[in-house]
């Protein structure tokens, strides 16, 4: 067991500090006083990032940490604090770590018993899930699914019987497909788009997934809030109308039956036997 105080002594620290995710006014007084105080502030582009600090007059030392550099990176984070200074860590948006680089620098530093310090902010996950009408809680944030469809729909079947709100991250060039996904894997639930959160066009696109298979091409950013898996889904499932829905959206009838057995794990002959004795 390891106890370590935050404020105990004045050590150097690594400050993890959240910045706004559109909206510019989104960050805390004591954020910026942090960011003024730090010798030096990591951040993933340190283009965006000068955007934020420009506008708070914050004319600290800017060096970069992103996930191709974050093996190396964190090491000279490490020799910052044991050099005396004390550090920031900031993401493009948002909380570091959350979808963001940060964790490994987080675990070296703890190892070696330096203070590592969270000044809480906006998130895009919690700012959704508190807007979405889904029930907020026990809920789950996973963050980005695969980009590759077979990988993807994998996870989603370890998640098909999650019976809590379910909180992801998507491009809007990949929505449409993992929509197309869900429905297949989870079956008609409710669902939430969260898009462009505190910015000019932010708005939230509540409906079935059903409904969703037809919804036009967005852009911006986007977070996607799911229904929890419901007992009742799966007590009196009228197969043939879910094949029937899967083979109206294109798909073959083989490739229904197989989705809708796995859907339900059912044998996929039972699903097949259904279909052709009707
Ligand atoms: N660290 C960030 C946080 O705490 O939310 C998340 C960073 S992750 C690389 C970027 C993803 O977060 C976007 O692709 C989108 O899914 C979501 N996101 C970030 N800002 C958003 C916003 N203003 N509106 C909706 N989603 C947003």
């Amino acid at each position: 067991m390891k106890r370590l105080r935050s404020f105990a002594e004045a050590l150097p620290t690594l400050y993890l500090v959240a910045t706004p995710i559109g909206n510019l006014e989104d960050i805390t007084y004591r954020a910026v006083k942090i960011l003024n105080a730090v010798d030096k502030i990591y951040c993933e582009d340190t283009r965006t990032s000068r955007v934020l600090l420009d506008h708070y007059h914050i004319t600290q030392k800017l060096d970069s940490y992103h996930d191709h550099n974050e093996a190396q990176k964190q090491h000279q984070i490490l020799k910052d604090l044991t050099s005396g200074l004390s550090v920031a860590l900031i993401s493009d948006a948002g909380h570091p770590l959350i979808s963001d680089p940060g964790y490994t620098v987080v675990k070296l530093i703890k190892e070696h018993n330096f203070p590592v310090v969270s000044i809480p902010g906006p998130s895009a996950f919690i700012t959704g899930l508190s807007m979405s009408a889904l029930p907020p809680h026990p809920f789950m944030f996973y963050g980005f699914l695969s980009s590759k469809s077979s990988k993807q729909r994998k996870e989603c079947e370890t998640l098909r019987t999650y019976p809590y709100t379910m909180v992801f991250y998507e491009s809007p060039h990949r929505i449409q497909s993992t929509l197309e996904t869900f429905y297949q894997v989870f079956g008609n639930r409710n669902v939430v788009i969260a898009r462009e959160l505190t910015k000019t066009y932010e708005e939230t696109i509540s409906g079935s997934l059903e409904e969703m298979q037809n919804l036009d091409t967005l852009k911006g950013e986007l977070v996607v809030i799911l229904e929890g898996y419901q007992e009742e889904d799966n007590q009196t499932p009228d197969l043939l109308d879910e094949v029937y829905a899967l083979i109206d959206q294109g798909v073959s009838s083989k490739e229904a039956i197989k989705v809708i057995a796995k859907r339900h794990d059912l044998p996929k002959n039972d699903v097949y036997q259904l279909y052709h004795k009707q």
